[in-house]
């Protein structure tokens, strides 16, 4: 599914999972240890991999994101630096939930940008995390996305993905609530996955009757895409494209396209011939191969200063030898009270 050279950074990114230079109610691990004991994950599965720390927590932080448990008051657990992730040591080698960072702006206007991790690929939680689990069930279930949810538990699913402090656990969620939270997040954006602006760009390239010919506009209307908007159109069609495969799911790359034509494009000049065309123009998308999507999902290193806007990082680094140096410096020049 994904490139060499994107897992090749991913293996890399094993390495800062030790560190905790700073750690004061933190437990520190020899890196080997914990990469041998706790880490065993199925890296093919993750986009990016957790940057794992050890914890103590002395107050309720909820369940593990994994099994669903509680995470035990003053027992070790592992937090992830990157995402609001939380599961026990035990469950770390289990694990299939993605790191997905949180997004820089916490104030959701509802654009896409707003719900994206700070590094590509630039693809919400909300729709990774439940592509995630529906793939791992197995895409045995017929009907996906076609058959519909209560509007309650879709809400409800919503708020935790997009207001839950932490990675939420969705063992528990059917598989058909999964689909209409993927589906109704991405119709409730401001702009639509293929904005106005480049719905032309796509009905020209897509024009081709032969997917190898439609390859290179198809490619060059990608690249034009905000990139929030070109990273989950890739995702989505990756999954959208193993769906189409799994004879059990019963979803025809033309039943998938029929379903999402309205909602990928616009639907302020929703009328029957338009619809037609978009139709048309996913079927194409679906054909292209999957290296073709996969191009545009590389995973880019997450800097450390992209952190500012976590609390908890905050507070971990207000403990810094630099920020206690500034702090000294400080107290120095103004005479500062404690
Ligand atoms: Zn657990
Ligand atoms: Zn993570």
């Amino acid at each position: 599914m994904y490139d060499e050279q994107s897992m090749d950074s991913l293996l890399d990114d094993r390495l800062r999972i030790h560190m905790n230079p700073n750690g004061s109610d933190e437990l520190s691990l020899q890196r080997d240890d914990f990469y041998a004991s706790a880490y065993p994950q199925s890296p093919q599965l993750l986009l990016r991999q957790h940057n794992f720390k050890l914890k103590v927590y002395y107050s309720n932080v909820g369940n593990c994101v994994q099994c669903n448990k509680r995470i035990r008051f003053a027992v070790a657990s592992l937090r992830c630096r990157d995402c609001p992730l939380r599961c026990h040591t035990d469950c770390c080698s289990q694990l299939t939930v993605n790191c997905i960072p949180q997004p820089l702006v916490s104030t959701k206007r509802g654009h896409l940008s707003d719900f994206v991790p700070r590094a590509a690929p630039m693809v919400p939680a909300l729709i990774v995390h439940c592509v995630t689990e529906i793939e791992a069930r197995g895409l045995e279930q017929e009907g996906l996305y076609r058959v519909s949810s209560t509007r309650e538990k879709v809400k409800r699913l919503r708020h935790k993905l997009l207001r839950g402090k932490a990675t939420p656990h969705l063992g528990d969620k059917d598989t058909h609530t999964l689909c209409c939270c993927v589906k109704e997040f991405l119709r409730s954006l401001e702009r639509p996955l293929i904005p106005m602006y480049h719905r032309r760009d796509f009905v020209l390239a897509t024009q081709q009757t032969d997917p190898l010919a439609a390859e290179e506009p198809l490619y060059l209307a990608m690249v034009d895409l905000p990139q929030s908007h070109r990273d989950t159109l890739a995702f989505l069609m990756l999954h959208w494209q193993r769906i189409a495969q799994s004879p059990a799911v019963k979803m025809s790359i033309n039943n998938i396209a029929v379903i999402f034509a309205p909602t990928l494009f616009d639907d302020v000049d929703l009328n029957l011939s338009n619809i037609v065309l978009w139709q048309q123009v996913l079927r194409v998308l679906l054909l292209q191969s999957p290296g073709f999507w996969a191009q545009f999902l590389e995973v880019e290193p997450l800097l450390p200063a992209c952190s500012l806007d976590d609390e908890e990082w905050k507070r971990e680094n207000y403990h810094s030898p630099s920020w206690q140096s500034v702090k000294t410096y400080f107290r120095s020049m103004v005479n500062l009270a404690d």
